[in-house]
Parts: C-alpha cells; sequence; structure tokens
C-alpha cells in the first residue's frame, strides 16, 4: 500500500567518483525539506536516495558504497533507498512504500524504463531513429562548419512507421528519440523563477541508446514519477536538462514536480570548486620541489611527466593524497572524505554547506542540522552563485571543537585517529591518549591539526629535530641561560616520585620561584628540549605524555647537541 505523502525529496547522485560538496549540499537540503514536512506532520515526508548507476562503464559498487558512508557521516540520513549499517548502527534506507528498488541499473533489469520507453511509441510521441553514430557525427559537422546548432533532422520519420517498428524489431542498431512538440516549454523554478523554453532551442533526443540503456532524461522522469517524488532539488547544471524533463512529463501525463535548481558553488577566486584543484595544487609543490621524477612509487614515470606537463590531466584520489603525504602539504579539499581526513567534524560541514546558498535570517549562522529543518524555505535561496570560503569553515570548526567536552573531543579524535592516524592509538596507550586529547582540544583547529600536534610523543628522542632559530633564541641566548634552566630543573625533574600534570606544574611554578625567572623561561626551554620547538601542547601535558624517562633522556640529548653548538 502506497501512502500519500506531501514531500518527497530525492538524491540522486551517479555513483562515478567520490561525493562533492555541492553534492552533499543537494542531499542536505532534500533530507531536511522531507524532514521539515515529518515535524509538522509525522510520515507526511520522505527523502529518497536513488543511484543513477546507468553509466555502466564508469559506475561502481566501490563508488555507491563510498556516497553512502559518507552521506551517514555527515548524519544525512535516508528514508528510503539502498539500505546501509555502519558499525555505529543503521544509517539509512529501507522501502516501506514499495516504490524500488532504488539503483537504476536493477530498475532497468525489471524492464521499468522500456515500459515507458513503449508508451511513448505506442502514443506516437518517440520513434525509432537509425543513424549509425559515424553519420550522426557527420551531421554534428557539418552543422558546426554551417555555424548551426545542431538539431536532429528527424531524417527517420521519413520511414513509414511500421518499417521503423520493422527494423527495430528485426535487430538492427537504432535508438529510440522523443517526438519534441512544437511548442514552447515553460516551468516555475523555485530559485530561479519562471523559465521558457522556445522549441528552437530542443531537439528530438534520444531517450534509449543503441544498447537498450535509457538515457538520463528518460530514468530520470520515468524514475520521479514512479517513486512519487514531488520536490526535485538539484545542482545549476541541470538546468538545461530541465526543459527535456518537462517536456517528457507533459507527453506522459505526468505530474510536473515542484524544481529548484541550486546555485554553483565557486572557489573565492570565483574559480568553479573542482577536483581538478586538487591536481593544481599538486602539481604547484612537485614544480617549487624542481622534482624531475615521481614522488611516489604508486605513479608510473610516464604518468608522471605527462601530468605534469598537461594541466587537463587528472591523477587518481589515492596517487594526489600519496604525493601530498611525501610532499607534506595538504591539498584543498573538495569531495566529502576530503573534508573527513582533513579533520573537519560532520556537524560543523553541514552547517557551513546549508549558507552556501540559502540563510536563515536573523544574523543567525550557527546551527544543527535540525535547526535547518525547521527553517529551511527554498523562498530563501539566492540564484548567485555561493562562495566557498575555507577559512570561515575552519573557524566553524574551531568554535565546534572549543565548545565540545574533553571526553566528547576524545572520542571522536579516537575515532579520526583510528581511520586517518593510526601511529597515535599505536604509540601512546589510552592514558596519554585522553590527556593528550585534553591538552590539545582548546587549540587544535581539526582532529587532524590535533594529530599533528601530537607527533613529538609517537618518536623516539633521536628523532627530535631542533629548530635551530628556536635554540638560538630560547636556549643560546644570554649566555645560555635557557640552557642553564634545563640544567637546573633536569635533577629535579629525576627526583619526582609522582610524574602528573599537577606535579609537573607544582615543579615548573617551585622552580621558576626559586630561580626568579617567570614560567615562561622555564616552559620554553623544556619545549625546545622536548619537541625541538616553540610550540608544543600545555608544558604540564607535554611532560606527563612523554614520562620521566623520555623527558630525562630528551633533556640529555639536547644539553648534548647544544653544548657543541655553543662550542
Ligand atoms: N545523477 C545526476 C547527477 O549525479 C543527478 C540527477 C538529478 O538530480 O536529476 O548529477
Amino acid at each position: 500500500m502506497t501512502t500519500p505523502k506531501a514531500i518527497v525529496t530525492r538524491f540522486a547522485p551517479s555513483p562515478t567518483g567520490r561525493l562533492h560538496v555541492g553534492g552533499a549540499r543537494t542531499a542536505l537540503f532534500c533530507w531536511a525539506l522531507a524532514r521539515q514536512a515529518n515535524l509538522s506532520n509525522p510520515g507526511s515526508g520522505a527523502f529518497i536516495l536513488r543511484i543513477e548507476d546507468t553509466d555502466r562503464l564508469r559506475s561502481s559498487d566501490a563508488s555507491t558504497r563510498r556516497i553512502l558512508d559518507d552521506l551517514a557521516w555527515l548524519g544525512i540520513t535516508w528514508d528510503e533507498g539502498p539500505e546501509l549499517r555502519t558499525s555505529s548502527g543503521f544509517a539509512g534506507g529501507g522501502d516501506p512504500r514499495g516504490v524500488g528498488p532504488f539503483e537504476q541499473s536493477a530498475r532497468f533489469e525489471m524492464g521499468e524504463y522500456d515500459k515507458v520507453v513503449n508508451t511513448l511509441l505506442d502514443s506516437g510521441r518517440a520513434y525509432h531513429a537509425f543513424e549509425t553514430p559515424e553519420e550522426l557525427a557527420a551531421m554534428r559537422d557539418a552543422a558546426m562548419k554551417a555555424k548551426w546548432q545542431f538539431r536532429y533532422d528527424r531524417s527517420a520519420l521519413s520511414i513509414p512507421e511500421a518499417e521503423r517498428r520493422r527494423r527495430a524489431e528485426s535487430g538492427e542498431p537504432h535508438v529510440v528519440r522523443f517526438l519534441m512538440a512544437d511548442e514552447a516549454i515553460e516551468f516555475d523554478d523555485e530559485i530561479r523563477g519562471h523559465v521558457t523554453i522556445q522549441p528552437s532551442e530542443l531537439d528530438d533526443f534520444v531517450i534509449r541508446k543503441a544498447d537498450g540503456w535509457p538515457t538520463y532524461h528518460l530514468a530520470v522522469v520515468a524514475d520521479d514519477e514512479a517513486m512519487g517524488v514531488t520536490h526535485v532539488i538539484r545542482g545549476e547544471e541541470h538546468l538545461a536538462n530541465t526543459p527535456r524533463h518537462v517536456a517528457l512529463q507533459k507527453a506522459l501525463g505526468y505530474r510536473i514536480p515542484t524544481f529548484a535548481h541550486l546555485s554553483l558553488i565557486f572557489n573565492p577566486d570565483g574559480s568553479k570548486m573542482s577536483k581538478r584543484d586538487r591536481d593544481k595544487a599538486a602539481r604547484q609543490a612537485c614544480e617549487s620541489a624542481g622534482l624531475g621524477s615521481s614522488p611516489v612509487e604508486i605513479l608510473p614515470e610516464s604518468d608522471f611527466e605527462r601530468w605534469m606537463k598537461d594541466k587537463r590531466q587528472a591523477l587518481a584520489p589515492d596517487q594526489l593524497e600519496a604525493i601530498a603525504d611525501k610532499l607534506d602539504i595538504e591539498l584543498p579539499e573538495i569531495d566529502v572524505c576530503d573534508f573527513e581526513a582533513a579533520g573537519f567534524l560532520p556537524e560543523t560541514l553541514c552547517n557551513f554547506l546549508s549558507l552556501l546558498g540559502w540563510s536563515p535570517g536573523d544574523d543567525i549562522e550557527k546551527f544543527d542540522n535540525e535547526f535547518l529543518a525547521q527553517r529551511i524555505a527554498l523562498g530563501r535561496m539566492v540564484k548567485t552563485a555561493a562562495k566557498f570560503d575555507r577559512k570561515k569553515l575552519l573557524s566553524f570548526n574551531t568554535d565546534s571543537i572549543t565548545a565540545m567536552s574533553d571526553g566528547e573531543f576524545h572520542r571522536r579524535w579516537r575515532t579520526w585517529c583510528e581511520l586517518h592516524d593510526h601511529a597515535v592509538l599505536k604509540r601512546l596507550d589510552a592514558g596519554q591518549v585522553e590527556l593528550l586529547a585534553a591538552a590539545l582540544r582548546p587549540r587544535c583547529k581539526t582532529l587532524r591539526e590535533a594529530a599533528v600536534s601530537a607527533r613529538f610523543a609517537l618518536v623516539g628522542a633521536e628523532a627530535i629535530r631542533f629548530d635551530e632559530k628556536a635554540v638560538q633564541k630560547t636556549l643560546l641566548k644570554d649566555d645560555g641561560e635557557g640552557l642553564g634552566v634545563l640544567r637546573g630543573i633536569r635533577g629535579r625533574i629525576e627526583a619526582m616520585t609522582e610524574f602528573t600534570c599537577d606535579a609537573i606544574n607544582e615543579l615548573v611554578k617551585a622552580y621558576s620561584e626559586s630561580a626568579g625567572v617567570g614560567m615562561g623561561k622555564v616552559a620554553q626551554p623544556l619545549r625546545v628540549a622536548l619537541t625541538g620547538s616553540t610550540v608544543s601542547p600545555p608544558i604540564d601535558a607535554t611532560l606527563a605524555v612523554l614520562g620521566k624517562v623520555q623527558v630525562l633522556t630528551r633533556i640529555d640529548r639536547c644539553l648534548k647537541e647544544c653544548a657543541v653548538q655553543a662550542s
């Protein structure tokens, strides 16, 4: 039994790659509208996740799974669609209205699209056409030379209908084209307003390809109708497709859904936010490092050379990540998983994404998904392209981390480290991780930054490289005042019986009082000796996490190295 719903939205990704933040924003708005309906009238909204995998060459199950995982990570749950269970439980999916399956490949196998194509053939609104790809290419070429916009000239219609059917049924290669009516197509877009397309701008587009698969246009229209979709919310790049969809919907007697095309997302410099930005950043890093050969083994030399020379070439995500790791650079985040790996919090990313093209008004900027669901209104969305301001996102993320409890941050950081920085959990015991988490939380912008700040504790004393400037300024200056502090405090550290943060604080305080120097003059030399630089977590946590033996070893090594430098 199908229960009618007031609002049915759908997010319909093609599983040909990773989930772009633009797609995540679409999914979030679709989720929020359906949720809004459910808040005012439970059961009246549904958010569908549909997998548009008709491009058999480029689609993959792995990519579908990643998209599902990314949505689950963002906290965007879908009421209907492929089911997903993650380690934290049920993430979304199901088919309570019996409108599935939700993969277009499965719907194709069931003959769903052929049914619709046949309806159009039978009503005379579609026809078989037999031009070969070469013939079509020649027609396109001729149109280009004559500076016309190519439109299929309907030559197939000069073949009598019975003959066309006979040839198609006998297995002659063919496509099926939609017979466009000679009338303007009009529709209302909630964001763009009224749109009118003249018949001269539309041609008899293909609805079923020669291999029997439906085109995107046919599949989307068939599925939106079969799934009772009331609101089609998608990126502006699909606006040009919508007249075709409306023409199909009218020819088939389908409902015309409400349309809303979301503005594109740009980089602050006005360029389109694309995966290529990552290639560009990695290429620039290779150029400035003067690399003549690939810095990573997984990238064959010939591919590396081609990629360096030709700016249009793109590497696979794992190749780019390997280069970034090797050169110790950060690539601009583009896909949802990039933001996850960079240590952003999902709720903060959702908050930020929902402000791209929409705002709740009243100067409100910080909110959660539930608030978005309460307030979202298509009428408040803007046409102008949205700018993706990474600095703002980073400041949102910093604020969220600052507002978090130590316990929550510890839990989240552990989970992040399990996926992205095994060394933290491998080298440190549970107590050390907890201690570091509490020390780092108030001063890190991302989960990743916390892991980077923890690196000093993951290596042996011999791996510490002393920063030249820090050594000069903190240890050698003023006749080696800092070295004097290290020598003086060393014995007191050795004598400690309890090596807790409190005890360490007491010791530093007592030493600074007895030596008549400020706390900073004690803490900074210790920082340099223990981590190589003047930046580290608070001094008590820095010592406590290393433990007494390691602290003494590092102080001794520093004194020895500096003695050589000073002499
Ligand atoms: N599958 C399309 C895409 O990934 C979306 C189609 C739609 O929303 O209508 O771009």
